[in-house]
């Protein structure tokens, strides 16, 4: 499984605050409890493979 935060991109294995969440059976790690609650608000946007939508929803959000 990838070590990086799905919601960032950020490299959660060496992040101090990382935490292990289950989606269904996706096992995902965030770099931290931010990125956690992100996801949960939308998770079906970050499960996609889509990277471009995660990217504008990302700048939508500055
Ligand atoms: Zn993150």
């Amino acid at each position: 499984m990838a070590d990086k935060c799905p919601v960032c991109g950020e490299n959660s294995r060496e992040a101090p605050g990382a935490i292990d969440f289950s989606q269904g059976e996706k096992k995902l790690r965030f770099c931290s409890l931010t990125c956690l609650r992100i996801f949960q608000q939308f998770p079906e946007v970050y499960l996609s493979e889509n990277i471009d939508e995660v990217d504008i929803l990302e700048d939508s959000r500055a």
